[in-house]
This record gives structure tokens, C-alpha cells and sequence, in this order.
């Protein structure tokens, strides 16, 4: 089974998209990557979803990549007398260490790092940035606020600070529990949410220990910040659009989301853009004008995947959802103008040998029109390079590793395929044009570009490429 798009698509699962049966539906449909949504998700319900994907993966035999996303450090007020009060525009309004119920003057707020942190004139936004107030006076016990957006606060809603620096922990408690029952599951990415700083990506990974690719969420203006030294230490970015647009204002998030698919093609790392991309399809089986174009600038601009949230996980139509995302792949990677929209952003090689190798077979295999580019990948770092380029032929990957393959299903234009490693170059170039053959790449008659590391399995070694014809293949073994 192959796609006929290099744009991939993250469809997030919930109650609409638990059952095998709607799983597998959305596969066909077109999701190469399933995410997992641990603010909703309880340990038993995740491992009974990496248990169906895995099956289905089995079935299909076709790697399927795993997102786990985790909570992250969510900070939220303590509780109110009846569980809300309401309080108007230009009042005062206390947040303090009390535990005691609050009321239209005060309330608790059980996160002792803020009070250290926060300065006259910060912005504290609460329940989604609907109700906004500026701070006044800081100081240990106390937070003074002037209301700037009133209305009815109620207990333990969401509060964000988006012009303050917390040094709360990435990981909170639950999400370090989600984390290690993820990794025992073997999920493929875990996505980390709210995180401020490089070092929060370094925390996890002193976890993951390589067990599973470290995708940071961009949804704080403090990471926008940093987001060339997070980049640095993440393997993936996300566009959390969602967030995002609470903590800065609506206006900068496309300007965001192209710097961050910039900084991704550069650096050869993959990025997701996230978010509200088909919400009107959580009730309606048609998305609006707007959301096609705003998938397909995504598309446009060279983004590795797109994503699905309450569409796929808890909306009406999960299946017709994740089918108007492949359409609209489909179609803009045909139209005249995707090529140079997407080479908009030239990439220059970096000086390493995959990165040369990686620009010779893109402009070896766009000058002579060949059918694809087939790269044998052992981690799937050599696959990642070719993927940096954007050719236009559709990359083929091989890799022995089940894990690279999962990992790589994320990947702008690779179809990944597990085979065990070649057993010479003649092995290589031979099974190398029956499975581009096989999964209709390339028909008997074309020629193909095989990319690999000799001696092979040893990593980092990126130096051939070979032009081969591919035979009618049809009855041979892969
Ligand atoms: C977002 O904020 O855009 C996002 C993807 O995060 P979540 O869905 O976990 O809120």
C-alpha cells in the first residue's frame, strides 16, 4: 500500500476513533500517524490503542508511527465558594498561597514558583486567555491583579503567563507516569507540551534514553524564543497552534508557524502544524473554504505532516476528516506551482557526507526523471537528509529497524519499508528495485536512485549512489 502524497497526516485518537474497526478505517483514509492525547487518556485505554495500532500495522504490514502527547506542567487556580465567582474590568483581584475558597476578591493559586517569578506589569490570562488581568504588585504570599477582562472565573480553570518564565519542571508528576507507561507500550514520538526552555527537552531525554524520538510543542512565546536552541536538542517540532493563540496574539501565530517550518526544513527535522486545521468537520461533514487553504498552506510551504485534534478524536466525522486532509495533499503536491513554492526555501547542504550524497541523488534523480530515490536507512537519519531536500521523486527507505521505519512514518515523502539489510551492493541494488517495483513506485523499464552506507550497517556512512534499471520484478522475492 503506498500514498500518492509526500505531506503525512497525525489523525489524534479519542472517543469518536477508540475501536479497531475505526482505527483501521482511518488508516485507509489516509492517517500515517496516530496520536494519543494523555490529558484524556488513561494508561489501560493508551495500551489497548498501541495494542489495535499495532495489529492493524501487523496486518497492513506497514509501519504506523505512535505520538504520545503529554499534559505537560499545566497550571491551574485552586477552588472557588460555589465554584466560580465573577469579577468585573478594572477591579482588583488577588491570587494568594490560602487555601481557602476564593470569592470576587481572591482566590488560591497552589503554584508557589509563580509568586517568585511574576513582575509588575506581567499578563496572567485564565480559562483560555477569556478572562485577562495584569499584575500590580508581586510578592511572595500575594499577587495583586487589575481585571483588564472580567467575567465568571470558576475553579481550577487553566492560567497562563505569557510574558514570565516559570521554573516549574517540564515533567510534571503524571506526565513522568505517562511518560514511562508510554515507553514500556514502545510508542515511536512523545510530544512535550508547555515546555519554556532547551534544557526541558534535555530533561526527557535523559528519560527516553532513545526509546522514543522527543517532539516539542512550540506553545509558549517563551519557547518561541528559545526556538532555535530547543530545535537544537528536539527531533521534531509541533506548531501547537492552539495554545499558542492564547499566550501571544492571534495575528503572530502564522508568522510563527513559517518560522518554525523554516527552522525545521533547515535543520532536516521534522515539524507538524497542529490545530483547528479542519474544526468545522467536528460537526460537519465539509470543512470551510478557509480550512482548505490553511491545510494547504501548510502543504505549500513544505511542512512534514499535518494534523487532526478533536476532528479525528472526538467529532462527527473522524473518517471524511482525515479523507479531506489526503485530498487536499493530493491535489496542491500536483499543482504546477507546489514545486517552487515549495523550493522557496533553498536548503543548502550542510558539509557532511549524507548531506552532499543526499543534494548529488536529488539532482541526479530530478535531471534524469527517475521514478524514485531508494535509501538504505539503518536508524533512518540517511532517509531524514534525502527528505530535507524535498525531491520530487517519492523516497523510498529501507531500514532493518522496525523502530526507524515507525519513527519515520512522520517524514515529508518517505514510504518506508523493513527488510533485513543487504547482504552486498549486488543485494542492495537488486531488492533495492523489486520494492520500488512492488509497492508501484516504479515500473519494469525505469531506473531509480539507490542511496546507501558501505560497509553497510554502519552508521553515519552515507557515500554511494547508484543509478540502477529496475526489471519486471514482479514475480521476485523482496
Ligand atoms: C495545541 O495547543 O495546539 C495543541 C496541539 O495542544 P493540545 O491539543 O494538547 O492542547
Amino acid at each position: 500500500m503506498r500514498r500518492q502524497r509526500r505531506t503525512k497526516v497525525v489523525a489524534t485518537l479519542g472517543p469518536a476513533s477508540s475501536s479497531r474497526d475505526v482505527i483501521a478505517r482511518l488508516f485507509a483514509a489516509g492517517a500515517d500517524v496516530f496520536r494519543i492525547n494523555m490529558s484524556h487518556t488513561t494508561h489501560q485505554r493508551m495500551r489497548e490503542l498501541v495494542e489495535t495500532i499495532r495489529s492493524l500495522e501487523a496486518e497492513c504490514n506497514r509501519p504506523i508511527g505512535i505520538l504520545v502527547d503529554l499534559q505537560g506542567p499545566k497550571l491551574r487556580l485552586g477552588g472557588f465558594k460555589n465554584d466560580a465567582a465573577t469579577i468585573d474590568g478594572g477591579q482588583d483581584f488577588v491570587l494568594d498561597t490560602d487555601p481557602a475558597p476564593g470569592d470576587a476578591t481572591r482566590v488560591n493559586l497552589p503554584h508557589p514558583e509563580i509568586f517568585a517569578a511574576v513582575k509588575p506589569g506581567d499578563a496572567l490570562l485564565i480559562d483560555d486567555g477569556k478572562l485577562r488581568l495584569t499584575v500590580t504588585q508581586a510578592e511572595p504570599q500575594r499577587i495583586v491583579t487589575r481585571v483588564v477582562v472580567g467575567g465568571k472565573i470558576s475553579s481550577r480553570k487553566g492560567v497562563s503567563l505569557p510574558h514570565t518564565v516559570v521554573p516549574v519542571a517540564a515533567l510534571a508528576s503524571k506526565d513522568l507516569a505517562d511518560l514511562e507507561a508510554a515507553l514500556e507500550a514502545g510508542i515511536d514520538w512523545v510530544a512535550l507540551s508547555f515546555i519554556q526552555r532547551p534544557e526541558d527537552i534535555a530533561e526527557a531525554k535523559k528519560i527516553t534514553r532513545g526509546r522514543a524520538a522527543v517532539m516539542a510543542k512550540i506553545e509558549k512565546p517563551q519557547a518561541v524564543a528559545r526556538l532555535n536552541d530547543i530545535l537544537d536538542l528536539a527531533d521534531a517540532l509541533m506548531v501547537a497552534r492552539g495554545d499558542l493563540g492564547v499566550e501571544m496574539p492571534l495575528e503572530k501565530v502564522p508568522g510563527v508557524q513559517k518560522e518554525m517550518t523554516r527552522a525545521c526544513r533547515r535543520a532536516g527535522k521534522p515539524v507538524i502544524v497542529a490545530t483547528q486545521m479542519l474544526e468545522s468537520m467536528i460537526t460537519s461533514p465539509v470543512p470551510t473554504r478557509a480550512e482548505v487553504s490553511d491545510v494547504a498552506t501548510a502543504i505549500f510551504d513544505g511542512a512534514d505532516a499535518v494534523m487532526l485534534s478533536a476532528e479525528s478524536a472526538s467529532g462527527q466525522y473522524p473518517i471524511e476528516a482525515v479523507a479531506t486532509m489526503n485530498r487536499i495533499a493530493e491535489e496542491v503536491e500536483n499543482e504546477t506551482l507546489y514545486p517552487p513554492a515549495l523550493h522557496v526555501l533553498h536548503t543548502e547542504p550542510q558539509a557532511t557526507g549524507a548531506d552532499a550524497i543526499a543534494a548529488a541523488a536529488r539532482q541526479v534523480a530530478e535531471t534524469l526523471d527517475l521514478a524514485a530515490i531508494v535509501c538504505w536507512t539503518f536508524s533512518g537519519a540517511t532517509a531524514l537528509r534525502v527528505s530535507r531536500e524535498r525531491p520530487k521523486p517519492p523516497i523510498v527507505a529501507i531500514s532493518p529497524m522496525l523502530a526507524a521505519g515507525r519513527k519515520l512514518s512522520l517524514v515529508w515523502g518517505v514510504h518506508c519499508v523493513i527488510a533485513e539489510d543487504a547482504r552486498d551492493q549486488d543485494d542492495m541494488v537488486e531488492r533495492a528495485c523489486q520494492t520500488a517495483f512492488r509497492d508501484r513506485f516504479a515500473k519494469a523499464g525505469q531506473r531509480v536512485i539507490i542511496v546507501a552506507g558501505v560497509p553497510l550497517g554502519t552508521p553515519g556512512a552515507t557515500n554511494m549512489i547508484r543509478v540502477a534499471f529496475v526489471g519486471d520484478q514482479s514475480a521476485a522475492e523482496v
